[in-house]
């Protein structure tokens, strides 16, 4: 009696390359979650018997909320917590498989593009020599390095990248595990512990493995919306906001504390241009405002730092698969001299938003005395964003 096919999904990544603060592989990548997209792309295939995810127990509130809004249960046949590495997560899939697995395909969870030919080859390589690893033919020249010096160049023609699906018998890659967990071996991939082991490991170069891209930087996003070919449109929103000045308080503007004998007044840190590009980003977003979002009657938000406020509306609009192209912002304000903290501000702002600095403009004004800004009582600033929105 032959044994069963399962894939070990993992799913441990972060989002951090591609400025989100949440595992990547809950992004929105053309109306479902990039780990939709690779759970049905396995399930779709029909050569698995289970499909068996391996989720960070931080992400268990998002996988929880996915797996109710996309039908995961009908995806995923079993769950394994994973540990901190990658080859620990892999290691608790191994370990949580049910009897009886007979070959078993690791897969990450952000290769969404994944098809059933490259899946195939990897089981067909898999049944007959034991392993059988996804692999591309190098198109660049590849050098090795000593820091920047060339120490050599490998002919490319026998030189493969390799992906996942990794499929191997489960008894051999459990073994490798186990292998190297007692000997304290670790390495970036299953096929190198098969290797470092067993000296032999097979590579499944198909012409569909070129498309099967892993999701890391926002490039990767782009290329594949390109590949779904998604429509997107463009919008604009605006934000303009008003706070005190007073006695006692800090001074943060754009996340960067000013220097000053004043600061604003507010339920949270008060950073007045941070407030306005937020609204900015949610008007373009059709979302309303920073007030729906984030009540200054809710204790949750007394001082919080805007900055974390900047985060959470990135989520949501990354989650409504849009994106930041442009955000223009002007400060108001009679004195202090904001020009020294100008670039500070916009790479706090670029960083928080996941966007190149380019992709964010500060501007100080004064009203030469007039208003209320020119007479000191408070600071008031103004935002633009201009945002992509993928259907
Ligand atoms: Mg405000």
């Amino acid at each position: 009696m032959s044994g069963t096919i399962w894939a070990v999904v993992v799913a441990g990544g972060t989002g951090s390359r591609l400025g989100l603060p949440y595992n990547k592989v809950f992004a929105g990548l053309g109306g479902c979650a990039v780990l939709t997209r690779t759970l049905r792309a396995l399930s779709e295939s029909r050569c698995y018997d289970g499909i068996l995810l391996v989720l960070n127990p931080r992400d268990e509130k998002a996988y929880r909320e996915l797996e109710a809004r996309e039908g995961l249960k009908d995806l995923v046949q079993l769950t394994a917590w994973g540990g901190e590495t990658r080859q620990q997560s892999v290691k608790n899939g191994l370990d949580a498989l049910p009897d009886g697995v007979e070959l078993v395909s690791v897969h990450d969870a952000a290769r969404p593009f994944v098809e059933k030919e490259v899946i195939r080859a990897t089981i067909d390589s898999a049944k007959q020599f034991g392993s059988g690893v996804a692999a591309t033919m190098v198109k660049d020249t590849i050098k090795r390095v000593s820091g920047e010096r060339v120490v050599e160049t490998p002919d490319r023609a026998r030189l493969r990248a390799v992906q996942t699906p990794q499929t191997f018998k489960a008894s051999l890659l459990k073994q490798a595990y186990q292998w190297a967990e007692r000997n304290g071996v670790s390495a970036t991939d299953d096929a190198s512990l098969v290797e470092k082991m067993a000296g032999d490991v097979r590579l499944c170069v198909t012409e569909a493995g070129e498309r099967n891209i892993k999701l890391t930087t926002r490039e990767d996003m782009q290329m594949a919306r390109r590949m779904l070919d998604q429509k997107s449109e463009i919008s604009v929103g605006m934000g303009y906001d008003v706070h005190r000045l007073v006695e006692g308080r800090k001074l943060i503007l754009c996340g960067v504390e000013v220097p000053w004998e004043k600061g604003l007044l507010g339920h949270s840190d008060a950073d007045v241009a941070t407030h306005a590009l937020m609204d900015a980003i949610l008007g373009a977003m059709g979302e309303g405002d920073i007030g729906r979002w984030f009540p200054d009657t809710d204790p949750a938000y007394e001082g919080i730092s805007s900055i974390k406020l900047l985060e959470k509306v990135m989520a949501a609009l990354n989650e409504r698969n849009g994106r930041l192209l442009h955000a223009d912002l002007t400060i108001v304000c009679q004195r202090p001299k904001l020009m020294p903290h100008i670039e500070r501000m916009r790479e706090t702002l670029a960083g928080a938003m996941g966007v190149q600095k380019t992709g964010v403009n500060i501007k100080a004004t004064t009203t030469e005395g007039l208003g209320f800004e020119g007479e000191g009582l408070g600071i008031s600033s103004q935002a633009v964003a201009t945002v992509e929105r993928f259907e």
